[in-house]
């Protein structure tokens, strides 16, 4: 297992070096900032060709289906969506970042399974954070998720931590607060 280890400053991030035919998740508690450390990595990339549509996000996905970002009703078209992008950009060898709290095994194993029946390279990030501070920035945005679910989400991120080593990711990275400025690159040779 890898972990980025950083001092929290901005300088000198060691970079994660995967291939372009990657498919990198991110997994963790709501509010503990999986969307803003997604679109930081594409922002600071633009130069090299980093899109914003290199993020999908289940949150989008649910607002594309029902209108509404809290719609839990509509979980499996939801997903069947985010599922569907994701492959779709496989087909076309896109570099992916899939933004949802992939908290439960099943939500794993299903991207994983769609890595390995299109030949993906797997990173799976692991947000950390704890429930406090996934709180706290909770309630400074629009979106309010709520302590309840956030403590739900803690309890499966200690689930993650322990069953994420053994579930055949290529890369793994367990990213605490001060890890956030973790830098993603691409290797264009292999
Ligand atoms: P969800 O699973 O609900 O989509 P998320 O993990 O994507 O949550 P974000 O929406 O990225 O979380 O972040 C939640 C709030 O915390 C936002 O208001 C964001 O601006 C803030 N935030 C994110 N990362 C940090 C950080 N490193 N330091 C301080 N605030 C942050
Ligand atoms: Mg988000």
């Amino acid at each position: 297992m890898e972990s980025a280890s950083m001092s929290g400053r901005r300088k000198d991030p060691p970079a994660i070096i995967v291939p372009q035919r990657s498919l990198v998740v991110l997994s963790g508690p709501a509010g503990a900032g999986k969307s803003t450390f997604a679109l930081r990595i594409v922002q600071s990339h633009s130069d090299e060709g980093f899109r914003p549509s290199m993020v999908v996000s289940s949150d989008q996905c649910r607002v594309l289906v029902s209108d509404d970002e809290n719609n839990q009703q509509a979980n499996r078209d939801t997903f069947d969506l985010f599922h569907y992008i994701i492959y779709k950009r496989m087909l076309q060898d896109r570099f992916t970042i899939a933004d949802s709290t992939a908290l439960q095994p099943e939500a794993r194993r299903r991207l994983l399974a769609l890595a390995a029946r299109n030949n993906y390279y797997t990173c799976l990030f692991i947000f950390n954070i704890p429930p406090e501070i996934c709180a706290h920035r909770d309630k400074q945005r629009n979106r309010l998720v709520g302590e309840q679910v956030i403590t739900f989400h803690n309890g499966l991120l200690q689930r993650v931590m322990q069953e994420a080593p053994g579930e055949g990711w290529n890369q793994m990275h367990i990213l605490r607060d001060e890890d956030l400025f973790a830098q993603i690159e691409i290797t264009h040779n292999s």
